[in-house]
């Protein structure tokens, strides 16, 4: 097993929930049909770590169903958050977090 690679540029800052605006570069959305997800991968505008971030894509059509508490839609044309997940460790980060990274969310666009 070797490590991952590890991103030079990392902060190692304290976990901080913190709200970055849209990043507009840096950010490539990679629709991955075998695995039906869209993976976007960037560096975190907070700690300089990388973070990809899958979503599921939308398992087909069905139209005129669609519950705003599912945020699977295939691509979404409007700013989508994304949350830090560079797995690095960070101080201070909370045991129970399920995001494994500085606390740091900003939105993407997709398309
Ligand atoms: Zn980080
Ligand atoms: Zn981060």
């Amino acid at each position: 097993m070797t490590d991952p690679p590890v991103n030079p540029n990392h902060q190692p800052i304290d976990f901080e929930p913190s709200t970055h605006p849209l990043q507009t570069e840096g950010f490539t959305p990679l629709v991955d049909e075998r695995n039906r997800q869209i993976l976007v991968s960037g560096i975190c505008p907070a700690c300089q770590g990388r973070t990809e971030t899958p979503w599921p894509l939308a398992s087909g059509g069905q139209k005129g169903w669609r519950r705003h508490t599912a945020p699977q839609l295939a691509v979404p044309d409007e700013p989508t958050t994304m949350i830090c997940e560079c797995g690095r460790p960070h101080p201070n980060r909370p045991q129970d977090d399920r995001y494994e990274g500085c606390g740091a969310q900003w939105t993407v666009l997709l398309t």
